[in-house]
């Protein structure tokens, strides 16, 4: 699954150069007009902005980090708790995730063994 991106996000800016796969973005208008999708999310605290106030993931491009780093640089960066959280919505098995860091990044090299133990399969 990719993270989300609460409403407890404070726009600080601190998870933005952390990712690996260009997936976190200002707000959800310059999201959606480079063409990502936004998940459905959940409702109230899970869900993604629904206005351009705070940060928001794309499910298009956030592995988890899965084959770059051992958990989301987003999370350990962020200085608010419970802000980049899982999406509950989008579940994505460890070796989809490793597929889909291989297509964004071809010229970087994936590692097989660095996978989030939040990974749910
Ligand atoms: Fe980017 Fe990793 Fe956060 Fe996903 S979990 S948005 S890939 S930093």
């Amino acid at each position: 699954m990719s993270l989300l991106i609460t409403k407890e996000c404070i726009a600080c800016a601190a998870c933005l150069p952390e990712c690996p796969n260009e997936a976190i973005f200002e707000n959800r208008s310059d999201c959606e007009s480079k063409g990502y999708h936004l998940t459905d999310g959940d409702t109230g605290q899970l869900s993604h902005a629904p206005d351009d106030t705070i940060y928001v993931i794309t499910s298009d491009r956030c592995t988890e980090c899965v084959g770059h780093f051992d958990e989301p640089q987003c999370a350990a960066v962020c200085p608010v708790s419970d802000c980049c959280i899982s999406d509950p919505t989008f579940p994505e098995a460890s070796s989809v995730l490793l597929e889909k860091a291989r297509k964004l990044n071809p010229d970087k090299a994936i590692d097989d063994t660095k996978v989030w133990s939040g990974v749910r399969s």
